[in-house]
Protein backbone atom coordinates (compact mmCIF):
# COMPACT_ATOMS: atom_id res chain seq x y z
CA UNK A 1 0.00 0.00 0.00
CA UNK A 2 1.45 3.52 -0.78
CA UNK A 3 1.55 6.28 1.56
CA UNK A 4 -1.27 8.20 -0.33
CA UNK A 5 -3.50 5.34 0.37
CA UNK A 6 -3.33 5.26 3.85
CA UNK A 7 -4.63 8.66 3.87
CA UNK A 8 -7.35 9.08 6.51
CA UNK A 9 -10.27 10.49 5.01
CA UNK A 10 -12.32 13.36 5.98
CA UNK A 11 -15.54 14.68 4.42
CA UNK A 12 -14.73 17.83 2.64
CA UNK A 13 -14.10 21.46 4.36
CA UNK A 14 -17.31 22.73 5.54
CA UNK A 15 -19.57 19.67 5.16
CA UNK A 16 -20.48 17.13 7.48
CA UNK A 17 -21.85 13.84 8.35
CA UNK A 18 -25.15 13.46 10.04
CA UNK A 19 -24.15 10.92 12.68
CA UNK A 20 -27.34 8.35 14.24
CA UNK A 21 -26.90 10.16 17.66
CA UNK A 22 -28.02 13.29 15.38
CA UNK A 23 -30.93 11.56 13.37
CA UNK A 24 -33.84 12.06 16.16
CA UNK A 25 -33.50 16.04 15.54
CA UNK A 26 -33.41 15.65 11.91
CA UNK A 27 -36.34 13.41 11.81
CA UNK A 28 -38.27 15.99 14.14
CA UNK A 29 -37.28 18.68 12.19
CA UNK A 30 -38.65 16.87 9.06
CA UNK A 31 -41.81 15.30 10.68
CA UNK A 32 -42.68 19.16 12.08
CA UNK A 33 -41.93 21.10 9.09
CA UNK A 34 -44.46 18.40 7.15
CA UNK A 35 -46.46 18.86 9.50
CA UNK A 36 -47.33 22.21 9.48
CA UNK A 37 -46.65 22.29 5.52
CA UNK A 38 -49.51 20.04 5.01
CA UNK A 39 -51.70 21.51 7.56
CA UNK A 40 -51.22 25.06 5.39
CA UNK A 41 -51.94 23.48 2.39
CA UNK A 42 -48.37 23.12 0.82
CA UNK A 43 -47.27 19.99 -0.98
CA UNK A 44 -44.15 18.66 -1.74
CA UNK A 45 -41.47 19.40 -3.84
CA UNK A 46 -37.94 17.81 -4.86
CA UNK A 47 -35.68 19.37 -7.73
CA UNK A 48 -32.54 18.05 -8.41
CA UNK A 49 -29.37 19.47 -6.85
CA UNK A 50 -27.83 20.29 -10.01
CA UNK A 51 -29.23 23.28 -11.99
CA UNK A 52 -28.09 25.14 -15.47
CA UNK A 53 -26.12 27.31 -14.58
CA UNK A 54 -28.07 30.45 -16.71
CA UNK A 55 -30.50 29.81 -14.25
CA UNK A 56 -28.95 32.17 -11.20
CA UNK A 57 -27.04 34.39 -13.44
CA UNK A 58 -30.80 35.41 -14.84
CA UNK A 59 -32.96 35.33 -11.57
CA UNK A 60 -30.39 36.01 -8.74
CA UNK A 61 -28.90 38.58 -10.01
CA UNK A 62 -25.05 38.85 -10.51
CA UNK A 63 -24.05 41.13 -7.76
CA UNK A 64 -25.03 38.92 -5.08
CA UNK A 65 -22.78 37.48 -2.89
CA UNK A 66 -23.96 33.77 -3.94
CA UNK A 67 -23.91 34.41 -7.57
CA UNK A 68 -20.92 36.48 -7.14
CA UNK A 69 -18.47 34.26 -4.96
CA UNK A 70 -20.15 30.89 -3.53
CA UNK A 71 -21.36 29.16 -6.35
CA UNK A 72 -19.93 25.29 -6.92
CA UNK A 73 -20.18 25.64 -10.83
CA UNK A 74 -18.75 23.51 -13.13
CA UNK A 75 -18.69 22.33 -16.53
CA UNK A 76 -20.56 18.51 -17.35
CA UNK A 77 -18.60 16.25 -19.55
CA UNK A 78 -20.46 17.56 -22.30
CA UNK A 79 -19.90 20.48 -21.46
CA UNK A 80 -23.17 22.33 -19.79
CA UNK A 81 -22.46 24.71 -17.12
CA UNK A 82 -24.14 23.35 -14.15
CA UNK A 83 -24.32 24.37 -10.90
CA UNK A 84 -25.12 22.86 -7.44
CA UNK A 85 -27.96 24.30 -6.25
CA UNK A 86 -27.43 27.54 -4.16
CA UNK A 87 -31.06 27.90 -2.51
CA UNK A 88 -34.50 26.60 -3.31
CA UNK A 89 -36.69 29.64 -4.48
CA UNK A 90 -35.10 29.63 -8.25
CA UNK A 91 -35.26 25.92 -8.55
CA UNK A 92 -39.43 25.82 -7.58
CA UNK A 93 -40.17 28.45 -9.95
CA UNK A 94 -38.33 26.72 -12.39
CA UNK A 95 -39.99 23.84 -12.25
CA UNK A 96 -43.54 25.60 -11.74
CA UNK A 97 -42.67 27.00 -15.03
CA UNK A 98 -41.16 24.40 -16.60
CA UNK A 99 -44.71 22.07 -15.47
CA UNK A 100 -47.09 24.81 -16.81
CA UNK A 101 -48.56 24.74 -12.94
CA UNK A 102 -49.93 28.31 -13.90
CA UNK A 103 -52.33 25.83 -15.70
CA UNK A 104 -53.40 24.90 -11.84
CA UNK A 105 -55.87 26.47 -9.21
CA UNK A 106 -53.23 29.34 -8.20
CA UNK A 107 -52.20 29.66 -6.06
CA UNK A 108 -49.80 26.65 -6.10
CA UNK A 109 -48.22 26.23 -2.75
CA UNK A 110 -45.26 23.88 -2.19
CA UNK A 111 -42.47 22.67 0.32
CA UNK A 112 -39.23 21.25 0.27
CA UNK A 113 -36.08 20.28 2.25
CA UNK A 114 -32.94 19.59 0.36
CA UNK A 115 -29.43 20.19 0.85
CA UNK A 116 -27.99 23.69 -0.28
CA UNK A 117 -24.55 24.47 -1.87
CA UNK A 118 -22.02 27.31 -0.80
CA UNK A 119 -18.84 28.00 -1.11
CA UNK A 120 -18.64 29.77 2.02
CA UNK A 121 -15.93 30.25 4.99
CA UNK A 122 -16.82 27.58 7.13
CA UNK A 123 -17.96 28.83 11.01
CA UNK A 124 -20.18 27.90 13.85
CA UNK A 125 -23.12 27.74 11.97
CA UNK A 126 -21.84 28.13 8.66
CA UNK A 127 -21.34 25.62 6.08
CA UNK A 128 -20.57 24.22 2.85
CA UNK A 129 -23.61 21.95 2.37
CA UNK A 130 -26.84 22.52 4.60
CA UNK A 131 -30.02 22.19 4.34
CA UNK A 132 -33.25 24.13 4.03
CA UNK A 133 -36.59 23.86 4.31
CA UNK A 134 -38.86 26.49 2.43
CA UNK A 135 -42.18 26.92 1.69
CA UNK A 136 -43.43 28.71 -1.55
CA UNK A 137 -46.85 30.25 -2.76
CA UNK A 138 -46.87 30.78 -6.38
CA UNK A 139 -49.19 32.17 -8.77
CA UNK A 140 -50.93 34.96 -6.38
CA UNK A 141 -50.03 38.61 -5.54
CA UNK A 142 -52.15 39.14 -2.10
CA UNK A 143 -50.24 40.00 0.79
CA UNK A 144 -52.35 37.57 3.04
CA UNK A 145 -49.75 35.27 1.39
CA UNK A 146 -46.78 37.42 2.66
CA UNK A 147 -48.05 37.12 5.93
CA UNK A 148 -49.09 33.32 5.95
CA UNK A 149 -45.18 32.59 4.56
CA UNK A 150 -43.69 34.84 7.50
CA UNK A 151 -45.88 32.83 10.00
CA UNK A 152 -45.32 29.37 8.80
CA UNK A 153 -41.95 29.83 8.78
CA UNK A 154 -42.02 30.87 12.55
CA UNK A 155 -44.90 28.69 13.54
CA UNK A 156 -42.29 25.51 12.30
CA UNK A 157 -39.76 27.17 14.87
CA UNK A 158 -42.53 27.72 17.45
CA UNK A 159 -43.58 23.94 16.66
CA UNK A 160 -39.76 22.84 17.00
CA UNK A 161 -39.76 24.42 20.45
CA UNK A 162 -37.86 26.90 20.25
CA UNK A 163 -37.90 29.98 22.17
CA UNK A 164 -36.79 33.57 21.55
CA UNK A 165 -37.42 33.86 17.73
CA UNK A 166 -38.62 37.09 16.23
CA UNK A 167 -39.24 38.15 12.81
CA UNK A 168 -38.02 41.56 11.14
CA UNK A 169 -39.30 42.99 8.34
CA UNK A 170 -38.92 45.54 5.32
CA UNK A 171 -40.34 46.16 2.02
CA UNK A 172 -37.69 46.86 -0.79
CA UNK A 173 -40.58 48.11 -3.48
CA UNK A 174 -41.12 47.42 -7.05
CA UNK A 175 -39.19 48.47 -10.05
CA UNK A 176 -41.38 51.51 -10.34
CA UNK A 177 -40.51 52.75 -6.69
CA UNK A 178 -37.08 51.05 -6.29
CA UNK A 179 -35.15 53.49 -9.01
CA UNK A 180 -36.15 56.83 -7.26
CA UNK A 181 -34.53 55.46 -3.85
CA UNK A 182 -31.52 54.04 -5.48
CA UNK A 183 -30.69 57.41 -7.03
CA UNK A 184 -31.34 58.80 -3.43
CA UNK A 185 -28.85 56.49 -2.14
CA UNK A 186 -26.36 56.97 -4.39
CA UNK A 187 -26.26 60.69 -3.53
CA UNK A 188 -26.16 59.53 0.30
CA UNK A 189 -23.45 57.30 -0.11
CA UNK A 190 -21.52 58.96 -2.75
CA UNK A 191 -19.80 61.93 -0.50
CA UNK A 192 -19.06 58.97 1.37
CA UNK A 193 -17.69 56.43 -0.79
CA UNK A 194 -13.83 56.84 0.30
CA UNK A 195 -14.84 55.49 4.06
CA UNK A 196 -16.75 51.87 2.07
CA UNK A 197 -15.17 48.69 1.96
CA UNK A 198 -14.10 47.39 -1.50
CA UNK A 199 -17.22 45.37 -1.94
CA UNK A 200 -19.66 48.35 -1.26
CA UNK A 201 -17.46 50.45 -3.86
CA UNK A 202 -18.54 47.43 -6.45
CA UNK A 203 -22.11 48.04 -5.27
CA UNK A 204 -22.54 51.24 -5.81
CA UNK A 205 -21.72 50.72 -9.70
CA UNK A 206 -23.85 47.58 -9.87
CA UNK A 207 -26.67 47.22 -7.07
CA UNK A 208 -26.82 50.31 -4.62
CA UNK A 209 -29.37 48.68 -2.81
CA UNK A 210 -26.99 45.76 -1.28
CA UNK A 211 -24.89 48.51 0.14
CA UNK A 212 -27.23 48.14 3.13
CA UNK A 213 -27.02 44.67 3.67
CA UNK A 214 -22.91 44.76 4.06
CA UNK A 215 -21.53 43.30 7.67
CA UNK A 216 -18.31 45.29 7.44
CA UNK A 217 -18.93 47.60 10.95
CA UNK A 218 -17.25 50.88 8.96
CA UNK A 219 -19.72 50.27 6.43
CA UNK A 220 -22.86 49.31 8.66
CA UNK A 221 -22.02 52.44 10.71
CA UNK A 222 -22.51 54.79 7.64
CA UNK A 223 -26.15 52.94 6.92
CA UNK A 224 -27.65 54.32 10.39
CA UNK A 225 -28.61 57.68 8.78
CA UNK A 226 -28.97 56.36 4.97
CA UNK A 227 -32.29 56.83 3.96
CA UNK A 228 -35.54 54.84 4.33
CA UNK A 229 -36.97 52.72 1.25
CA UNK A 230 -40.30 52.68 3.29
CA UNK A 231 -40.49 56.67 2.84
CA UNK A 232 -40.07 55.86 -0.65
CA UNK A 233 -42.27 53.30 -1.97
CA UNK A 234 -45.17 53.82 -4.31
CA UNK A 235 -48.72 53.60 -3.41
CA UNK A 236 -48.95 50.01 -4.63
CA UNK A 237 -46.17 48.73 -2.32
CA UNK A 238 -46.83 51.13 0.50
CA UNK A 239 -50.46 49.40 0.72
CA UNK A 240 -49.40 45.95 -0.17
CA UNK A 241 -46.86 46.42 2.81
CA UNK A 242 -49.67 48.16 5.13
CA UNK A 243 -51.79 44.93 4.65
CA UNK A 244 -48.95 42.55 5.47
CA UNK A 245 -48.44 44.32 8.79
CA UNK A 246 -51.93 44.64 9.41
CA UNK A 247 -52.28 40.77 8.66
CA UNK A 248 -49.43 39.81 10.91
CA UNK A 249 -51.18 42.42 13.50
CA UNK A 250 -53.83 39.57 13.67
CA UNK A 251 -51.41 36.73 14.64
CA UNK A 252 -49.35 36.47 17.59
CA UNK A 253 -46.11 37.16 15.51
CA UNK A 254 -43.38 39.28 17.57
CA UNK A 255 -42.26 41.23 14.22
CA UNK A 256 -39.89 44.43 14.07
CA UNK A 257 -39.43 46.74 11.08
CA UNK A 258 -36.35 47.41 10.17
CA UNK A 259 -35.91 49.26 7.32
CA UNK A 260 -32.54 48.59 6.26
CA UNK A 261 -33.31 45.21 5.50
CA UNK A 262 -32.96 43.90 2.40
CA UNK A 263 -31.67 40.37 1.32
CA UNK A 264 -29.14 38.69 -0.28
CA UNK A 265 -30.84 37.87 -3.60
CA UNK A 266 -31.90 40.12 -6.10
CA UNK A 267 -35.00 38.79 -7.46
CA UNK A 268 -37.20 39.94 -4.27
CA UNK A 269 -39.32 43.13 -4.05
CA UNK A 270 -41.94 44.55 -1.57
CA UNK A 271 -41.94 42.25 1.16
CA UNK A 272 -38.75 41.19 2.70
CA UNK A 273 -38.30 38.95 5.70
CA UNK A 274 -35.87 37.44 8.08
CA UNK A 275 -36.54 35.18 11.15
CA UNK A 276 -33.85 35.53 14.17
CA UNK A 277 -32.91 33.76 17.83
CA UNK A 278 -32.14 36.84 20.00
CA UNK A 279 -29.82 35.65 22.32
CA UNK A 280 -29.05 36.74 25.46
CA UNK A 281 -25.04 35.74 26.78
CA UNK A 282 -23.64 36.26 29.87
CA UNK A 283 -20.07 37.45 29.22
CA UNK A 284 -17.26 38.54 31.60
CA UNK A 285 -15.90 36.78 34.66
CA UNK A 286 -15.97 38.49 37.73
CA UNK A 287 -18.09 42.17 36.28
CA UNK A 288 -19.93 40.11 34.14
CA UNK A 289 -22.46 41.59 31.48
CA UNK A 290 -25.70 40.94 29.27
CA UNK A 291 -25.07 41.02 25.74
CA UNK A 292 -27.59 40.41 22.78
CA UNK A 293 -27.26 38.58 19.72
CA UNK A 294 -29.13 37.62 16.57
CA UNK A 295 -28.98 34.72 14.73
CA UNK A 296 -30.11 33.88 11.30
CA UNK A 297 -32.86 31.06 10.78
CA UNK A 298 -34.55 31.82 8.44
CA UNK A 299 -35.51 34.41 6.02
CA UNK A 300 -37.32 34.94 2.60
CA UNK A 301 -40.08 37.15 0.84
CA UNK A 302 -41.96 38.13 -2.61
CA UNK A 303 -40.52 37.86 -5.57
CA UNK A 304 -43.37 39.18 -8.29
CA UNK A 305 -40.00 39.73 -10.77
CA UNK A 306 -38.48 36.28 -10.83
CA UNK A 307 -40.85 33.79 -13.16
CA UNK A 308 -40.47 37.05 -15.78
CA UNK A 309 -36.73 36.83 -15.41
CA UNK A 310 -36.29 33.02 -16.59
CA UNK A 311 -38.43 33.74 -19.36
CA UNK A 312 -41.68 32.90 -17.97
CA UNK A 313 -44.66 35.11 -17.72
CA UNK A 314 -46.19 36.92 -14.61
CA UNK A 315 -46.04 35.07 -11.75
CA UNK A 316 -46.07 36.71 -8.32
CA UNK A 317 -44.91 34.74 -5.92
CA UNK A 318 -43.85 34.63 -1.96
CA UNK A 319 -41.95 32.07 -0.13
CA UNK A 320 -39.55 31.71 2.73
CA UNK A 321 -36.83 29.51 3.91
CA UNK A 322 -35.25 27.86 7.22
CA UNK A 323 -31.74 26.62 7.79
CA UNK A 324 -32.12 23.16 9.70
CA UNK A 325 -28.45 22.83 10.78
CA UNK A 326 -28.81 26.24 12.51
CA UNK A 327 -32.45 25.55 13.90
CA UNK A 328 -31.13 22.21 15.09
CA UNK A 329 -28.34 23.94 16.86
CA UNK A 330 -30.98 25.51 18.86
CA UNK A 331 -32.89 23.04 19.92
CA UNK A 332 -29.89 21.18 20.88
CA UNK A 333 -28.76 24.74 22.77
CA UNK A 334 -32.04 25.25 24.14
CA UNK A 335 -32.37 21.46 25.76
CA UNK A 336 -35.13 20.63 23.67
CA UNK A 337 -36.37 17.15 24.15
CA UNK A 338 -36.89 15.01 21.13
CA UNK A 339 -37.44 11.04 21.17
CA UNK A 340 -34.90 8.60 20.51
CA UNK A 341 -35.74 6.57 17.50
CA UNK A 342 -34.66 3.13 18.40
CA UNK A 343 -35.90 1.99 21.33
CA UNK A 344 -36.18 -1.30 22.10
CA UNK A 345 -38.72 -3.38 24.12
CA UNK A 346 -37.59 -6.79 23.85
CA UNK A 347 -34.80 -8.36 23.36
CA UNK A 348 -34.19 -11.61 21.63
CA UNK A 349 -31.77 -13.92 22.60
CA UNK A 350 -30.06 -17.44 20.77
CA UNK A 351 -28.55 -20.12 21.79
CA UNK A 352 -27.29 -22.63 19.54
CA UNK A 353 -27.17 -23.37 15.56
CA UNK A 354 -30.91 -24.55 15.66
CA UNK A 355 -32.66 -21.14 17.57
CA UNK A 356 -30.15 -18.99 15.97
CA UNK A 357 -31.90 -20.65 12.91
CA UNK A 358 -35.08 -19.79 14.28
CA UNK A 359 -34.51 -16.17 15.67
CA UNK A 360 -34.69 -14.65 12.41
CA UNK A 361 -38.38 -16.11 11.69
CA UNK A 362 -39.12 -15.34 15.27
CA UNK A 363 -37.50 -11.46 15.25
CA UNK A 364 -39.50 -11.23 11.56
CA UNK A 365 -43.18 -11.81 13.45
CA UNK A 366 -42.10 -9.67 16.54
CA UNK A 367 -41.49 -6.73 14.15
CA UNK A 368 -44.60 -7.06 12.05
CA UNK A 369 -46.69 -6.92 15.11
CA UNK A 370 -45.31 -4.04 15.83
CA UNK A 371 -42.96 -4.43 18.36
CA UNK A 372 -39.63 -3.18 18.67
CA UNK A 373 -37.09 -5.66 18.87
CA UNK A 374 -33.14 -6.03 19.32
CA UNK A 375 -30.57 -8.72 19.21
CA UNK A 376 -27.07 -9.26 19.08
CA UNK A 377 -27.20 -12.43 16.78
CA UNK A 378 -23.30 -12.28 16.15
CA UNK A 379 -22.88 -13.27 20.18
CA UNK A 380 -23.71 -16.67 20.99
CA UNK A 381 -23.22 -16.30 24.98
CA UNK A 382 -25.99 -15.81 27.08
CA UNK A 383 -24.31 -13.68 29.23
CA UNK A 384 -23.05 -10.90 26.32
CA UNK A 385 -26.69 -11.14 24.95
CA UNK A 386 -27.93 -10.58 28.44
CA UNK A 387 -25.51 -7.59 29.23
CA UNK A 388 -26.71 -6.06 25.55
CA UNK A 389 -30.09 -6.49 26.67
CA UNK A 390 -29.51 -4.70 30.14
CA UNK A 391 -27.49 -1.86 28.15
CA UNK A 392 -30.41 -1.46 26.11
CA UNK A 393 -32.82 -0.97 28.82
CA UNK A 394 -35.59 -3.29 27.29
CA UNK A 395 -38.67 -4.58 29.62
CA UNK A 396 -37.88 -8.31 27.85
CA UNK A 397 -35.83 -10.68 26.96
CA UNK A 398 -36.74 -13.66 25.00
CA UNK A 399 -34.83 -16.59 25.29
CA UNK A 400 -34.60 -19.45 22.27
CA UNK A 401 -32.34 -22.00 23.71
CA UNK A 402 -31.80 -25.28 21.90
CA UNK A 403 -34.24 -27.45 24.02
CA UNK A 404 -37.06 -24.65 23.53
CA UNK A 405 -36.48 -24.84 19.30
CA UNK A 406 -36.97 -28.53 19.40
CA UNK A 407 -40.21 -27.63 21.94
CA UNK A 408 -41.78 -24.79 19.92
CA UNK A 409 -41.53 -22.46 23.29
CA UNK A 410 -39.32 -19.62 24.22
CA UNK A 411 -38.36 -18.44 27.35
CA UNK A 412 -39.77 -14.88 28.48
CA UNK A 413 -37.48 -13.13 31.01
CA UNK A 414 -38.75 -9.99 32.85
CA UNK A 415 -35.97 -7.99 32.84
CA UNK A 416 -36.25 -5.86 35.95
CA UNK A 417 -37.57 -8.97 38.22
CA UNK A 418 -35.48 -12.03 36.48
CA UNK A 419 -39.01 -14.13 36.29
CA UNK A 420 -38.52 -16.43 33.58
CA UNK A 421 -41.22 -18.76 32.39
CA UNK A 422 -41.86 -21.30 29.20
CA UNK A 423 -44.52 -19.59 26.99
CA UNK A 424 -45.43 -21.41 23.31
CA UNK A 425 -43.88 -20.22 20.06
CA UNK A 426 -47.67 -19.46 18.96
CA UNK A 427 -48.81 -17.62 22.09
CA UNK A 428 -46.10 -15.10 21.87
CA UNK A 429 -46.26 -12.52 20.76
CA UNK A 430 -49.83 -11.61 22.56
CA UNK A 431 -48.24 -12.39 25.94
CA UNK A 432 -45.65 -10.37 24.76
CA UNK A 433 -47.98 -7.51 23.68
CA UNK A 434 -49.80 -8.44 27.38
CA UNK A 435 -46.86 -7.51 29.09
CA UNK A 436 -45.66 -4.52 27.23
CA UNK A 437 -48.69 -2.78 28.14
CA UNK A 438 -48.69 -3.34 31.71
P1 LIG B 1 -30.60 32.76 3.03
O1 LIG B 1 -31.63 32.58 1.98
O2 LIG B 1 -29.22 32.89 2.52
O3 LIG B 1 -30.96 33.84 4.02
O4 LIG B 1 -30.63 31.39 3.85
C1 LIG B 1 -31.76 31.00 4.58
C2 LIG B 1 -31.31 30.39 5.90
O5 LIG B 1 -30.47 29.25 5.62
C3 LIG B 1 -30.44 31.30 6.74
O6 LIG B 1 -31.21 32.13 7.58
C4 LIG B 1 -29.64 30.31 7.55
O7 LIG B 1 -30.39 29.84 8.65
C5 LIG B 1 -29.45 29.17 6.58
N1 LIG B 1 -28.13 29.24 5.91
C6 LIG B 1 -27.78 30.02 4.86
N2 LIG B 1 -26.51 29.80 4.49
C7 LIG B 1 -26.05 28.85 5.33
C8 LIG B 1 -24.79 28.17 5.46
N3 LIG B 1 -23.77 28.43 4.65
N4 LIG B 1 -24.68 27.24 6.44
C9 LIG B 1 -25.71 26.95 7.28
N5 LIG B 1 -26.90 27.56 7.19
C10 LIG B 1 -27.08 28.49 6.24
Amino acid sequence: MTAKAKKQFQAPKGTFDILPEDQKYWEKVRKVIKHVAIGYGFERIDTPAIESSDLYALSAGETTDVVEKQMYTFKSRGGDPLTLRPEGTISVMRSFLEHGMQQLPQPVKLYYMAPMFRYEQPQAGRYRQHHQAGFEVLGDQDPIYDAQVIYVCLLAGEELGLKNLSVEINSIGCSKCRPAYRSQLLRYYRSRTAKLCKDCKRRMKKNPLRLLDCKEEKCQQMHVNAPNLIDHLCQECHDHFKLVLEYLDETSIPYVLNSHLVRGFDYYTKTVFEVFLEDEHVEGGSEKSHQRSKLALGGGGRYDNLAKALGGKDVPAVGGSLGMERIIGVMKKQDVKVPTLFKPEVFLIQLGALSKKKSLRLFEDLRKAGIVVAESFGKDSIKAQLRSADRLGVKISLILGQKEAIDGVVLLREMDSGVQESVELEKIIKVVKDRLKK
